[in-house]
């Protein structure tokens, strides 16, 4: 009997997707594999590294999804998500996507405004920071210690733990991963009065390579010069707002 087109499509179908799963199990074992090489013996590598057969592949996937566009079946998904628990993971990550040659894509808060965290037209892992979210604030010296998967609104809690009248400028919305906002996507710089005497700021070498990125992206602004002729005339870092 001969096999009916549609009968064809759905078996060469169901035969990509187990080939793809197969290649994607594969893609797992390496770099499990190789996790486990770069860590310490006390960290399971295994536990950190979902593989898209997990069944908790698709919820921390979408977890930090914080584009609705970009949360469909039909966008582009990740061969794995690392989410390291541990500094040293991270390194080991980073190496392991080099060597086996695949663009890791890292994700903080999962705000980026085009899914550039967690979406890629190549195949791609995701270094997923949520596990790693502690904040040390010192009010003593005015510092605090953040790790990048912490949210701004965490990073504002633990301040005013500490302080009635400490804070941080960094914007309105509390679910923003620390890592994008810090590392440049952050716009609260052009915030009114970011800096008043009782703030917290990033330092200064932060501060000044985010407000040149984020200069460059937007290079139409007509604020820009104005602000970075501020930065490079007011060393250290300023403590009178902007005007
Ligand atoms: C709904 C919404 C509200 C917003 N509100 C504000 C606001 O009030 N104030 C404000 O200043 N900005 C605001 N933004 C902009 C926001 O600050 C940027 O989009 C920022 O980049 C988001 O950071 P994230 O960690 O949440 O995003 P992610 O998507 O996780 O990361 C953004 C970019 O940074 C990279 N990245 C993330 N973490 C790291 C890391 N640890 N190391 C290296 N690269 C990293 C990612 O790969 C990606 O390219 C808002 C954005 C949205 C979507």
């Amino acid at each position: 009997m001969e096999m009916s087109r549609s009968s064809f499509r759905l078996l060469l179908l169901g035969f990509l997707l187990v080939s793809s799963y197969a290649a994607s199990d594969s893609v797992y074992d390496t770099f499990v594999q190789c996790l486990s090489n770069h860590s310490a013996p006390s960290h399971q590598a295994s536990s950190i590294v979902y593989a898209q057969t997990n069944s908790s592949f698709t919820n921390v996937l979408r977890s930090y999804i914080r584009n609705e566009r970009f949360n469909t079946s039909s966008t582009p998904k990740p061969l794995i998500i690392v989410t390291p628990s541990d500094e040293s993971q991270v390194q080991a990550a980073i190496i392991c996507s080099r060597d086996i040659g695949i663009l890791l894509k890292i994700r903080s808060g999962g705000h980026d405004y085009d899914g550039l965290s967690y979406v890629s037209d190549i195949p791609f892992f995701i270094l997923d920071m949520f596990n790693l979210r502690s904040i040390n604030v010192n009010i003593t010296d005015e510092t605090a210690w953040v790790q990048a998967g912490a949210t701004l609104g965490e990073l504002y809690y633990r301040i005013w733990e500490k302080s009635s009248v400490h804070g941080f400028p960094a914007g309105v919305c509390p679910t923003l991963g620390v890592g994008g906002h810090l590392s440049g996507g952050g716009y609260a710089f052009s915030i009114e009065s970011p800096w008043e005497k009782t703030s917290f700021g990033p330092s200064e070498e932060v501060a000044e390579l985010a407000l040149e990125s984020y200069c460059h992206i937007r290079s139409s602004l007509s604020e820009c010069p104005k602000l970075l002729q501020f930065f490079g005339s007011r060393r250290p870092w300023p403590k009178t707002p902007l005007t």
